[in-house]
């Protein structure tokens, strides 16, 4: 018998890797080299049976710490391994261990997630509603009550225990897998694991004991949601079968436009229109908020485009965190036609070296404005 390996190799590891790494790495070489898939086959057997043994001391803290210090004399027996050069772990072993790597479908030990205790408890579908919000609904927050049709424990239902299951909600099964026989436990079909089925039922109720019925539910929403947001209502959803655990219930977020503010994240963005006269001797504009308005004063000899911050007036986070502003755009208007009169007094003006476009490096480019004003 040749010289044990090391477990780093074995699993082509660096000695670095971690938990994840290393169950990846296993995965794949227990599959590659698995009895099932490699029948007769005395050297996948020993590969399978060598990798296993490698991932039972790399997946535990304590036995990596002490494989790293004394290589595998630190780790005990599994040097001394007669026969088959790989005794430390037997077949039983090596599947007790898939469980927890290749996830419960492939059972393992099985059962252990829910304790082996009676039936369950059926929970009801989830119910998705949509709701629509304006503006200041979304700053500030809304209580909704909502007409929901859905479905609800009827009453006067009766049940007896599930004939097929004995009222345990669960049958046995055996399952070719892969990775051999396996014992599996799965819901009973006849009652959906609840281990009950019914025994009266008054007229309109279903075969669950449920029944459909308007209820109002009163729904709290917070200041800072957007659209498409997903809010979920614990245990206001369809009732469960069987007397069981309702479902949530989901509420969408719809946003209604305003035709004035038009929302970016938290800030709120706002084309304001102001006359060229205005631009240029200065005037205070009227700018709408989510409540009411605000005055803004625009300076005289204001650009086209440049840009006004109303801190603090846009949407909240919905985090808590303060809230978002209100932008201004400021454009200038250029009337489209003027009068003769108009013109003969802006022919005038025209002469005036003044009036040329003079941007000189004081004036910004689109960009630079955009840098500047978020760096502010
Ligand atoms: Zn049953």
């Amino acid at each position: 018998m040749s010289e044990k390996r090391d477990y780093y190799d074995i699993l082509g590891l660096e000695r670095n890797a971690d938990e994840k790494e290393i169950k990846k790495a296993y995965r794949k070489i227990a599959l590659k080299f698995h009895p099932d898939k490699n029948p007769d086959d005395k050297s996948a057997e020993d590969k399978f049976k060598e990798a296993a043994e490698a991932y039972e001391i790399l997946s535990n803290a304590d036995k990596r710490a002490r494989y790293d210090r004394f290589g595998h004399q630190g780790v005990g027996g599994a040097s001394q391994g007669g026969g088959g050069g790989f005794g430390g772990m037997n077949m039983d072993d090596i599947f007790d261990q898939f469980g927890d790597i290749f996830g419960s479908s492939f059972g393992g030990g099985g059962g252990g997630r829910r304790g082996g205790g009676g039936a369950r408890t059926a929970r009801g579908s989830d119910l998705r509603i949509k709701i629509k919000l304006n503006l200041k609904e979304v700053a500030l927050g809304a209580t909704k009550k909502i007409k929901v049709n859905k479905l609800v424990n009827a009453e006067g239902v009766t049940y007896n225990t599930c004939k097929t299951c004995d009222g345990q909600g669960r049958v046995l099964r055996v399952t070719q897998t892969m990775l051999g026989a396996m014992q599996t436990q799965s819901t009973c079909h006849s009652c959906h694991g609840t281990g009950k089925l019914i025994d009266k039922k008054p007229n309109g109720v279903d075969a669950q004991g449920l029944k459909r019925q308007e209820e109002v539910v009163e729904i709290n929403i917070p200041g800072g949601v957007e659209e498409g947001m997903q809010l979920k209502v614990g245990g206001k959803g369809n009732a469960g079968p069987f007397n069981g655990i309702p479902g949530d219930l989901l509420v969408v977020i719809e946003e209604e436009k305003h035709e004035l503010l038009q929302r970016d994240g938290n800030n709120l963005h706002y084309e304001a229109y102001v006359g060229f006269i205005d631009a240029v001797l200065g005037a205070s504009i009227e700018i709408p908020l989510i409540e009411g308005k605000a005055k803004v004063k625009i300076e005289a000899g204001t650009q086209s485009g440049k840009m006004l911050r109303l801190r603090g007036k846009g949407l909240p986070s919905i985090q808590g965190y303060g809230h978002g502003d209100i932008l201004v755009h400021v454009n200038v208007w250029t009337p489209k036609k003027v009068s003769n009169e108009e013109k003969e007094i802006l022919e005038k003006l025209k002469k005036s070296d003044n009036f040329a476009p003079h941007p000189g490096s004081k004036e910004e480019g689109f960009f630079d404005k955009m840098k500047n004003f978020f760096h502010n």
